[in-house]
């Protein structure tokens, strides 16, 4: 007889074959530019931690003084006891920041996707009606559960493509009962941003609502309001999705847009009435990244700053780096086996970036993906250049 776990011996069979079994590298120290990665101190150009808010002192003494304060958990879902003031404060405090009319804090950025989109949009199962969401090809894995856990009917357009994103509205529009449009704000492969003024226009033309996942935005563009603020459309996109856990440095997600969508959202979003509030640390912790931001640019010019020095930095060495318009930067290489190549080569001398390779990529456009920070000094991306010299020389890239 059959085991009854076979299929999983199977599977991970024939991932390792693949070489798509992920093994975890485990991190010795705090999220920073340099850290102790299995066992080795390396600097690091692998974590989302663009204004090196993850082991920020202030940020940290925030997270410290709210355990005090408040203790260590909520107890409760946001619905029953787990409002806290804090969560009041930092949801009034984002929707200033963003210039929006009312924010919703959630526990990640994967579960905003899922909180945001099933009451939008869905199916209604007394009338059977249908709605449509017009979704980018290349969009995040938690806007394609959320938009499935739905039950909307999915249209994807081609990436990028606002004329192909009004050619599929025109032609599905009429067969489904309402719209919407959803897209990444940066897509992290390519480090390329989203025409959100283009995809705007046609959106409000047919009437469909509007929905930008700004994951990697926030903190970053827009002088670190997000993707929104950079094109000059603050107030009119109906809903802004965001993440805590990238350039904020903590963790959580964030609902930010129109007050009546914002509202509702506290009505009906599952994992916000079915999931324990965020910690008090946390929260405390994602005020205090807010305070930061609006007191000051320099975390967000820093970044900016450094993005620009690596980038000509590594064209100048002859690296292809894509099509990126943000501080990510994809070093093109081609073949999977060669980008693992040259990321285990770069670990041996003493640098930290991930090889991308298909299914995550397509295939033929494998790539190492460095990932710019204000916490890296000058200093520490000559020194993260050296290694992409030498390597690149010995693997015959450049
Ligand atoms: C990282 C990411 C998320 C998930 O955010 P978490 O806060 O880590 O759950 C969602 N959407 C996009 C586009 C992302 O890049």
């Amino acid at each position: 007889m059959a085991g009854k776990f076979d299929f999983i011996r199977q599977d991970v069979e024939s991932l390792k074959e693949a070489g798509l079994y992920i093994s975890l590298r485990v991190m010795g120290s705090a999220a920073d530019a340099w850290m102790v990665v299995d066992g080795q101190r390396v600097l690091n150009f692998c974590t989302n931690n663009y204004l090196g808010l993850a082991n920020h002192p202030r940020i940290k003494a925030a997270a410290i003084k709210a355990v005090d304060d408040w203790g260590v958990g909520p107890a409760a879902v946001r619905s029953i006891a787990g409002t806290q003031e804090l969560h009041v404060e930092f949801e009034r405090r984002m929707a200033e920041f963003k210039g929006v009319e009312d924010a919703l804090y959630v526990q990640s950025g994967f579960c905003a996707n899922q909180a945001a989109l099933a009451p939008l949009v869905g199916r209604d199962r007394a009338t059977g009606e249908q709605d449509v969401l017009f979704s980018d090809r290349l969009n995040h894995a938690s806007i394609i559960d959320g938009a499935r856990l739905s039950g909307a009917k999915i249209v994807v357009y081609e990436h990028c493509d606002a004329r192909d994103a009004e050619a599929k509205i025109k032609e599905n529009l009429p067969s489904f009962r309402r719209g919407l449009l959803v897209t990444d704000g940066v897509f992290s492969m390519d480090g390329d941003i989203a025409p959100l003024d283009e995809l705007y226009e046609v959106a409000e033309k047919y009437g469909v609502m509007t929905m930008v996942d700004d994951a990697h935005g926030e903190g970053v563009l827009g002088g670190g309001k997000g993707i929104v603020h950079h094109f000059g459309l603050q107030g009119k996109f109906d809903v802004e999705v965001g993440t805590l856990s990238k350039a904020f440095g903590v963790v959580g997600g964030v609902i930010a847009g129109k007050k009546i969508v914002v509202d509702y959202l506290r009505q009906k979003a599952r994992p916000f009435l079915f999931s324990s509030a965020t910690t008090p640390a946390d929260t405390a912790a994602c005020i205090a990244a807010v305070d930061l931001l609006e007191e000051s640019s320099e975390l967000v010019d820093r970044l900016w700053g450094n993005t620009e020095y690596f980038k000509k930095g590594m064209a100048e060495l002859g690296f292809d780096t894509g099509r990126t318009q943000t501080p990510i930067v994809p070093v093109m290489l081609g073949e999977a086996p060669l980008a693992k190549d040259f990321s285990r080569k770069l670990f041996e001398n003493g640098v930290f970036a991930m090889a991308l390779g298909f299914p995550t990529v397509p295939r033929g456009e494998a790539r190492i993906r460095v990932m710019n920070t204000a916490a890296h000094s000058r200093e520490d991306l000559d020194t993260g250049l050296e290694a992409f010299e030498k390597v690149g020389r010995e693997l015959g890239v450049i």
